[in-house]
């Protein structure tokens, strides 16, 4: 069964963006997942098709109106997908919650522009507000399209064989070790020696070591939050 995400935006040119290359552009042509990019001003009704006008209370800027959001939102069938809208005020995105999403069977994705959307389609639709990060972004088209990224990219299939996914930065509540490859030496610098040691119980420990010890630095949150594993071995 395939994947499917609608994406409501003021640019439906931007989709599926950098997702119709490499592995996830593979596994869209293949079916594996399928982006449905739908725009907000089809569902303008005025004879400038206007789907923005100013903030109630003054102040700077615009704000997404209302209606013609909501109509957007009604013409996508209520299926059970959860739907979502781009905004900094959001619960900051996890890899729990990017698992949690591409487990199902799709996801409807509000991008929002300008000041951002009228509360009341916030509240009327039910919109899971999504965060990717403290910082503003110009518009919800590449925070969804960064969403949609780390979910196809764990869909079923789309990454083949390769066993990458399973070790990553967050999917054991630590930050992934450092990784090496040939040449030997590198401006002088060697590969660890363990990593050449042939001792896969030795190896696998090293790596836990400095998982830990860089998420001790970098990340000391991700410790505090109860998510790192025993040290093995
Ligand atoms: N005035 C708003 C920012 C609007 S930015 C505020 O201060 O909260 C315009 C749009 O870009 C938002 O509606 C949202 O869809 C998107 N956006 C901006 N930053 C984002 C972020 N960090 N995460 C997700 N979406 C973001």
């Amino acid at each position: 069964m395939s994947f499917k995400a609608s994406v409501l935006t003021l640019y439906p040119d931007m989709f599926p963006g950098h997702l119709g290359h490499a592995l996830a552009g593979r596994a869209l042509e293949r079916g594996d997942w399928a982006c449905e990019a739908v725009q907000i001003r089809d569902f303008a009704e005025d004879k400038h098709r206007s789907v923005d006008d100013t903030p109630s209370g003054g102040g700077a800027g615009m704000v997404l109106k209302p209606d013609v959001l909501a109509r957007a939102i009604d013409s996508i069938a209520d299926d059970g997908r959860p739907r979502l809208l781009m905004s900094p005020r959001g619960r900051p995105l996890t890899q729990t919650r990017v698992r949690e999403i591409a487990a199902g069977e799709g996801v409807v994705i509000v991008c929002g522009r300008f000041e951002g959307v009228d509360q009341r389609v916030i509240d009327g639709r039910q919109l899971e507000e999504v965060s990717i990060g403290d910082y503003i972004l110009s518009g919800g088209e590449p925070a969804a399209l960064t969403l949609l990224d780390a979910v196809v990219r764990i869909l079923p299939g789309v990454m083949g064989n390769q066993l990458s996914g399973v070790h990553e930065s967050f999917e054991g509540g630590l930050l992934e070790h450092p990784h090496y490859t040939r040449p030997q030496v590198f401006e002088g610098q060697e590969i660890p020696a363990v990593l050449t040691s042939g001792n896969h119980a030795a190896i696998e420990a090293w790596r836990h070591q400095e998982a830990l010890k860089l998420t001790r630095q970098r990340r000391p949150d991700l410790l505090e939050a109860g998510n790192s594993q025993p040290v093995t071995k």
